[in-house]
């Protein structure tokens, strides 16, 4: 049993840290270097002084991602699989169309999570950290109140073990969600064609 633990939780190093991560970092510095080149409007901040403040309130929810949010979610596909819990472990089906059906509850109640996020006024609370940056940029995609990181994890973690999402799953999610929120943000804000000066 705890081999098996971690064998799942060494998935985090091989796929987020190994792979992932410097995927994720190199994918950032090029959308800020586009960004810089094709901007959408006139900038309230220097780009810099932006990226620093914005890596800065970022280093508390990405420490917690790393080694809180992760863990925990493993954990729980681990349990998923162990004691059969999730959708996946009741029906019959290639393995593709299972990961289809799990990213598609994943994703669906990560969007849901966002709309909470807006509705709630104690979510909001964190939420609005993200939302109040001066401009709008690849690191706005950064700018994140630990604690939502931390909502994020109750939230969630009910919906990883009634899906029965591997271990595998939950940390290329991760992934995909942030990297799919950098490159929204900063296709909205550079990719118009539009120069502001
Ligand atoms: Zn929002």
């Amino acid at each position: 049993m705890l081999f098996l633990i971690k064998s799942n939780m060494n998935i985090i190093r091989r796929v987020f840290d190994i792979k992932g991560a410097p995927l994720l970092s190199g994918m950032f510095v090029l959308l800020f270097l586009a960004e810089g080149r094709r901007q959408l409007r006139k900038r309230n901040q220097p780009r810099l002084k932006r990226a620093l403040i914005n890596s800065l309130v970022s280093i508390p929810a990405f420490t917690l991602l790393r080694f809180l949010f992760l863990p925990v979610m493993i954990r729980l596909a681990f349990a998923s699989r162990q004691k059969s819990l999730g959708l996946s472990h009741h029906y019959d089906a290639p393995p593709l169309v299972k990961g289809l059906v799990t990213f598609l509850i994943l994703d669906h109640t990560n969007y849901l999570w966002h709309v909470l996020n807006h509705k709630l006024p104690m979510l909001w609370r964190f939420h609005l950290v993200h939302h109040t940056d001066p401009d709008l940029d690849v690191t706005t995609a950064l700018r994140f109140h630990f604690g939502e990181l931390i909502g994020s994890v109750f939230y969630r973690g009910p919906f990883v073990l009634l899906s029965g999402a591997t271990a595998l799953q939950v940390v290329v999610m991760k992934y995909y969600l942030k990297r799919q929120h950098s490159f929204i943000i900063a296709t909205g804000s550079c990719l118009t064609g539009w120069k502001s000066n």
